[in-house]
């Protein structure tokens, strides 16, 4: 075989068969089987900690970072491949981050060759599981208003501020965080970026419970905390919203390309087909089912278009937010015709669509909601001029 795409393809899909445990095989990733790493993270099998450490050996964890941080070091049609045998292998993704999703991608970008050595390394290996500290009671959408305030101590920074929707911060071993360091500066530029360890006396974190049970998310208290400047700051100095923003591209294009398996996983259809027998005899169901498949396509095109668009491991930039618009809100109508389908048996809370029907509205909000991505669109991808 000449073709080093095929080449790869095949010695890839040997390698696969060789090193996913069996048990694994074919095992649909829930809430309960995802990995997510980290110091305290108690694999829910041998088979799971088996497989994290061969895909992290193999740099398979981050299939497209450099290999000198861990990753795969692998070209845009060589992760195509990789994803495709992974799909046809029935294998679950090894290892699920925040490190992997949204600080990676900024500390290769942002970092210094130090922070990059530090830190990079930990999260394709899953040993290090980081949280997201941007959103604050008075600042969700109107990100740059953060109030949490980190002052120049000499040798350290002394952070004090709160935190809220921080998704797994009572899971997380370190925290990538907002603060203001410089309160005299127009409210983007007095922004820094900051690595801060959970363990460091003062974070604390109070879990939020939902009206649907418990949740992932926290609030995450920093009472004059202590961070030692080196290697503290990602980017410059008051310009963490440069780091931020670039972050949150990341972020949007995972969630957009993420909600509900859209552009992986099960079709609507056989998800469907699980249903009682005769659901989809209604016409009226069916016109709807077909409509969105064709829609989940076509936007599943799009994505893969944006991401060979893009330059290597730089993500799709501005066009994240027309891709998490469109992916989330997809997704929504795909929750509301599951739960049409089934009538009042959606309501069974065990049996898992209420459950997904209300986290699709999630999807809409983290990482910036609906009308922000609106806003972002006609601003930086269609130009249009301000109202
Ligand atoms: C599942 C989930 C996980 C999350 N995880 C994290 C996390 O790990 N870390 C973290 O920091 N945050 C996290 N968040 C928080 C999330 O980023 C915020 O909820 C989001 O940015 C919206 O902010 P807000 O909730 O303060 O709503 P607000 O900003 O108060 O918005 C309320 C409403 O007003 C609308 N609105 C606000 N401004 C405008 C505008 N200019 N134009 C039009 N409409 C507007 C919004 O669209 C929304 O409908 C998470 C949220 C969810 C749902």
């Amino acid at each position: 075989m000449s073709d080093p795409l095929e080449n790869f393809r095949s010695e890839i899909a040997d390698w696969i068969a060789a090193n996913l445990p069996d048990e694994l095989r074919g095992v649909p990733t829930t809430e309960d089987t995802i990995c997510w790493g980290g110091r305290n993270w108690v694999f829910t099998s041998d088979a799971q900690r088996l497989w994290l450490e061969r895909c992290a050996e193999r740099g398979l964890t981050c299939p497209r970072w450099p290999s000198e941080y861990g990753g795969g070091g692998l070209t845009r049609g060589e992760e195509k491949a990789l994803r495709e045998e992974m799909t046809k292998a029935g294998a679950p993704s090894p290892l699920q981050s925040f490190g992997i999703w949204m600080l990676g991608p900024a500390l290769l970008k942002f970092g210094t060759p130090e922070q990059k050595a530090a830190h990079l390394p930990d999260i394709t290996a899953g040993k290090i599981r980081w949280c997201q500290g941007y959103s604050e009671p008075g600042a969700g959408s109107d990100l740059a208003s953060v109030q949490t305030r980190a002052e120049d101590m000499g040798d350290h920074w002394l952070i004090n501020g709160q935190k809220i929707w921080t998704s797994y911060a009572d899971k997380a071993d370190k925290i990538f965080a907002l603060v203001r360091t410089d309160r005299d500066a127009p409210k983007h530029l007095g922004i820094s970026f900051m690595l801060i360890d959970m363990q460091t006396p003062g974070v604390t974190t109070r879990p939020i419970r939902l009206i649907s049970g418990a949740s992932p998310f926290c609030e995450t208290f920093f009472d004059n905390v202590k961070v030692p400047k080196e290697g503290a700051i990602v980017g410059e100095q008051n310009r963490g919203w440069d780091v931020a923003k670039y972050l949150l591209t990341h972020e949007r294009e995972m969630i957009g390309g993420g909600g509900g398996g859209l552009t992986s996983g099960d079709t609507l259809a056989q998800m469907m087909g699980t249903l009682d027998p005769g659901t989809l005899n209604d016409p009226v169901l069916r016109a709807e089912a077909m409509e969105l498949e064709v829609d989940a396509m076509a936007f599943a095109l799009t994505m893969e278009r944006y991401k060979d668009m893009s330059e290597a491991g730089q993500g799709v930039g501005h066009a994240s937010a027309m891709l998490k618009y469109y992916g989330t809100e997809l997704n929504k109508r795909r929750q509301e015709v599951l739960m049409s389908a089934q009538g009042s048996n959606a309501l069974d809370w065990e049996a898992g669509s209420a459950a997904d029907w209300l986290r699709s509205k999630a999807n809409s909000i983290e990482g910036g909601t609906s009308e922000v991505m609106l806003d972002i669109i006609a601003k930086r991808v269609l130009e249009l001029p301000a109202k």
